[in-house]
Formats: C-alpha cells, sequence, structure tokens
C-alpha cells in the first residue's frame, strides 16, 4: 500500500487536530505553505512523508545536539524499555543524572526533573516567589519561557511569530505581575528594581536568547544583571532550556561564566524525550516540597526511559564535542556570510557552538525591538527556497537554528550551495 503523502496527511490532521499540529510553530503560519510530515531522521538528514530529504537545522528545536536516531541514545532507551517503562518511583538513574548535571553546572547544588521546559520555568518561578515572599517577575521582551500563565507576555518563538503578544486566556491580575523589559539593557532592569523595590522576586532571562532568531547578551550585560539581582535579593533565574549543554559543557553560563540563583533546564537533557528540570542553589530548593512548602509534583517526572536517553546523551558531550560544534557553526555562518554579500543581500548574524541567527538586517542585532525592524518577508521567501533545495529551517524568521555534531563538512557545504542560489533569487 501507497504511504499517504504529506499534504493528504495534512489534511487528515486537520479534521483531528486544531490547525493540524501540536504546537502552533509547526503549522507554516509564519511562512506560507503547509508543513511537512516527516517520516524518519538520521545524522543531519530528515525524510519526509514523500521520500524527500533535507539537511536539519531544528534538531527537534535543540535536544538532537549528536544529530538524529543516535545509535547510543537510540540503545539506552531500547534496553531501559525493556526493563521498565516507567515506576512513579525513585531510581538510581535519576541520581545519576542530578549528580553529572550538578558536576558540570555549579551553580546547581540540587536540581528536580519535570517534564517539560514550560513546567520548569513554571516551577521555578513559583520558587523564587515561594523564596522571596514577593510576587513580581521581571522578563525580556521577545524571551520565551514556555506558555504558562505568568510569563506568557511579550513572549517570543511561536507566540511572535503568530503576534499574539499577550494570550487571550491569561487573566490581567496573572499578567499584570510581570513586567516586560528591553533585552540587552541593564539600565532599564536598574531603574524597574528600584521603581519597585522590594516586590520582585525574580529577574528571569534567557542568556542567549534564541526565541527571536538567536541574540546574543552584550558584554557584561549577564554581570550587571548578576550584581542587580544580589543588591536587590532577586531571585537570577537563567532559562537554559535551549541553551542547556547545547552551547558548552557547562551550558551558556559556562561560556559567560556567570554564576544564577536558578537555572531550567529541557531539551538536550532529555535527548529529544519530553523533560525538563530545574535546579540551583540549595537554600532555594530547600523550599521545595516535601523539604519546605513550595509545592511542586509530577507523575511522569524522572521518568527511567527519558531519563536514561539524555544521561545516555549528555555522558557523549565532551569538549571535543563542543569544539566541533563550533567548528560547524563557524563554516556554516561565515560561508552564508560571504554569500549574502556576493549576492548584494545585507544580513546580520549571531553564533555560539551549535546555534545560529540569522536576520535580514542591515545593522547588529541586539534587542526585539532590532528583531521586529527586519526583512520578514525576505525570510519567507529564503526559507521556501532552502526547502525546495532540501534545507529544513525553522519555518519563522524568529527561530534561532540548531546545528549537530553529525553535520559534516559535506552536509555544510550542500547547505551553502543552497543558500548561494537561494539569496540570488530572493
Ligand atoms: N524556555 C525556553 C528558553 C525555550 O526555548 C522553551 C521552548 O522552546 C521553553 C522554555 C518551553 O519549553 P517546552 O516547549 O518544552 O515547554
Amino acid at each position: 500500500m501507497q504511504r499517504p503523502t504529506s499534504s493528504q496527511l495534512f489534511a487528515r490532521a486537520q479534521e483531528a487536530i486544531p490547525g493540524g499540529v501540536n504546537s502552533p510553530v509547526r503549522a507554516f503560519k509564519g511562512v506560507g505553505g503547509d508543513p511537512v510530515f516527516f517520516a524518519r531522521g538520521e545524522g543531519p538528514y530528515l525524510w519526509d512523508e514523500d521520500g524527500n530529504r533535507y539537511i536539519d537545522y531544528i534538531g527537534s528545536w535543540g535536544p538532537m545536539i549528536m544529530g538524529h536516531s543516535f545509535p547510543p541514545v537510540v540503545e539506552a532507551v531500547q534496553k531501559q524499555a525493556a526493563e521498565a517503562i516507567g515506576f512513579g518511583a525513585p531510581t538510581e538513574l535519576e541520581i545519576e543524572i542530578a549528580e553529572l548535571i550538578k558536576a558540570r553546572v555549579p551553580s546547581i547544588e540540587q536540581i528536580r526533573m519535570v517534564n517539560s521546559g514550560t513546567e520548569a520555568t513554571m516551577s521555578a518561578i513559583r520558587l523564587a516567589r515561594g523564596f522571596t515572599g514577593r510576587d513580581l517577575i521581571i522578563k525580556f521582551t521577545g524571551c520565551y519561557h514556555g506558555h504558562s500563565d505568568s510569563l506568557l507576555v511579550q513572549a517570543g518563538s511561536g507566540v511572535l511569530t503568530l503576534g499574539i503578544p499577550n494570550s487571550p486566556g491569561v487573566p490581567e491580575a496573572i499578567a499584570g505581575n510581570t513586567l516586560s523589559l528591553p533585552f540587552n539593557d541593564a539600565e532599564a532592569v536598574a531603574a524597574a528594581l528600584e521603581r519597585y523595590s522590594g516586590q520582585v522576586a525574580a529577574v528571569i532571562l534567557e542568556p542567549i536568547a534564541g526565541n527571536m532568531g538567536c541574540v546574543l547578551p552584550r558584554p557584561g550585560y549577564l554581570e550587571q544583571l548578576r550584581t542587580l539581582c544580589t543588591d536587590h535579593g532577586v531571585v537570577l533565574i537563567f532559562d537554559e532550556v535551549m541553551t542547556g549543554f547545547r552551547v558548552n559543557a557547562g551550558s551558556a553560563q559556562g561560556l559567560y561564566g556567570v554564576r544564577p540563583d536558578l537555572t531550567t533546564l529541557g531539551k538536550v537533557i532529555g535527548a529529544g524525550l519530553p523533560v525538563g528540570a530545574f535546579g540551583g542553589r540549595a537554600d532555594i530548593m530547600a523550599c521545595l516540597a516535601p523539604l519546605g512548602p513550595v509545592y511542586q509534583a509530577g507523575t511522569l517526572s524522572g521518568n527511567p526511559l527519558a531519563m536514561a536517553a539524555g544521561l545516555t546523551l549528555l555522558k557523549h558531550l565532551t569538549s571535543d564535542v563542543y569544539a566541533r560544534l563550533e567548528r560547524q557553526t563557524q563554516r556554516l555562518v561565515y560561508g552564508m556570510e560571504a554569500a549574502a554579500q556576493a549576492a548584494g543581500v545585507p544580513i546580520a548574524t549571531a553564533q555560539v557552538p551549535g546555534m545560529f541567527g540569522l536576520f535580514f538586517s542591515e545593522t547588529p542585532v541586539h534587542s526585539f525591538e532590532d528583531v521586529a525592524a527586519c526583512d520578514t518577508e525576505r525570510f519567507k521567501a529564503l526559507f521556501h527556497q532552502m526547502l525546495d533545495h532540501g534545507v529544513y529551517l525553522a519555518p519563522s524568521a524568529f527561530e534561532a537554528g540548531f546545528l549537530s555534531a553529525a553535520h559534516d563538512d559535506a552536509a555544510i557545504d550542500t547547505t551553502l550551495d543552497a543558500f548561494r542560489a537561494a539569496v540570488k533569487a530572493i
């Protein structure tokens, strides 16, 4: 029997699933056209239901740092599934992964596993509020921290793609406790902390913003936030759901040498299975139930399949892997810059090992305001050109690109050939 094509599947999906997708950015609303339905992944490649092969720069939105179907992870999941899929009771695997994360990210003195990045940030916010006895939180416009009520204010990623600054369904009373400030502007934070002195529980940010493209922190910005939070008794939360173990063995905080009070993780630590985590200072984590009064729980938290996958992946993330990610990211980004220049198309880029941003802008990009000024029509045209040439970029101008260690020179050179043809045509 013939397999259904991507477009047949999309028609069928829309009958049963809102918009045909289980997460909005997948719907291609930001770029137009119908989403591609995938059948298989291996290394840097994906195959769709129509049998087309693509070089993948989404990597399941971050987790596939060693490429798709990384054999050790596949084996670990198979072995664990044969033993037990879940208990809802403690296992040694949970201790092993907690110890490994603690060893690589020293600010994490204690850690708790959850099932998604959204849960991780939602729980970290509750904990910061419980610890400080304060209600207000500060976030930054264009940073996305998942879809919990408190954090769905001026957020990035899908909400930005769909142009929804604040979602209906989030009560004013909750959104009113969230202040959204410009990214990369420490003075705005200083002013807000003075104005709301004694009322702010936490400052939460993506230390490298990856949900409005990829926007790097200006030199000194993270250090300034650290000092301000210490001075005002505010919990500094680095949301490293995206950057955790992706950009450096010690995550973004290891790359920049700044120690937050709490960190949220996801994506890479689950190797593609549904995992999140939050951790940090032992005195703050001690407020969590069952030790303390701040309640947080999860039926599937620390699930053995997910822990086996994550632990196996983390053990393979050696310094050689990050060095390779850095080299390959540079090869790609410098190649794109040269191609765009040759075609007379102005672009701005940002990169860290394994992650990059590409903006149609004549000036460097430091904040959401800069991102919003970019030429998104040009991105849409580029996206479809690249797709036609067998390269799968995120279907939104407001997402970062991800590489894996499996992206070898051949994959990158093929991508650059496609990019050279695409920039000439847009
Ligand atoms: N925080 C950041 C920085 C993210 O990039 C994301 C998702 O992309 C989240 C939180 C939410 O994670 P999840 O989609 O697993 O709920």
